[in-house]
């Protein structure tokens, strides 16, 4: 999945409405941000297959550390142990361990048996890929889903929030059909960088847009009042 995982980033924002929008996002692309790196380091592999499934040219046959079952449970601990430490919002810390979770969920429905329960371990997929029009439709649902979300628990506080959301979903948008008509990758070094560099640069966006704007006042009011019932014993 692509925007799918963009989706759940959005809609955490609704549970986690302190939480900087990016690091949601970042939390449910979690696996996808490890698996360029751990392709550089040759600790994960992966082979161009034009055909293999209708939707993706690539066979994901190796990809244990970054999409296995056992460690995105892991990272998502991980995660939301960093994240507690640095901003003290357990709420936020529970959304990116969702987050993070979510990937495996996700793809496990659109990949075809590829997804590892653990390192070694045996794999499964519902091949959701193996329909073109039905992971789009899946995506694009789920995505106009995450941002009408998003864009209803937050509020643009000048015209960068607002005019740099919306391009930035247009953008994505663009970015995912256009992906869907060009050709295939040369090498898993190509997939590797290009992965990087967009993560880099989308997650840059998304800071920067997000700061630009603030939660709805009734949101706000919500999160202020959950620690008086949390204090019970
Ligand atoms: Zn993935």
């Amino acid at each position: 999945m692509f925007i799918g995982h963009f989706a759940v980033g959005f809609g955490l924002k609704r549970l986690a409405p302190r939480a900087p929008l990016a690091a949601l996002i970042a939390a449910a692309l979690w696996a996808d941000i490890l698996w360029p790196i751990f392709l550089l380091l040759g600790w994960e592999h992966v082979r161009i297959a034009v055909g293999d499934t209708k939707f993706t040219p690539l066979d994901l046959y190796d990809y244990p550390w970054s999409h296995s079952l056992v460690m995105l449970l892991v990272w998502a601990a991980v995660l939301a142990l960093v994240y507690r430490a640095w901003r003290s919002d357990t709420v936020g810390a529970w959304a990116l361990a969702i987050g993070v979770s979510s990937h495996w969920v996700l793809d496990w429905v659109t990949h075809r048996p590829d997804m590892p329960l653990y390192p070694g371990g045996q794999k499964f997929g519902l091949g959701l890929w193996n329909s073109a029009p039905g992971t789009m439709i899946v995506e694009l649902v789920m995505f106009l889903g995450g941002v009408l979300l998003y864009a209803g628990v937050t509020r643009a506080r000048d015209r960068v929030g607002r005019w740099a959301f919306w391009m930035y979903v247009f953008f994505l948008l663009i970015l995912y059909v256009g992906d869907r008509f060009s050709p295939p990758p040369d090498s898993a070094n190509e997939i590797a960088w290009t992965g990087l560099i967009a993560t880099i640069v989308l997650l840059a966006w998304t800071w920067w847009f997000d700061h630009h704007r603030e939660a709805q006042p009734t949101q706000v009011g919500a999160q202020q009042a959950a620690p008086q019932v949390r204090t019970m014993p």
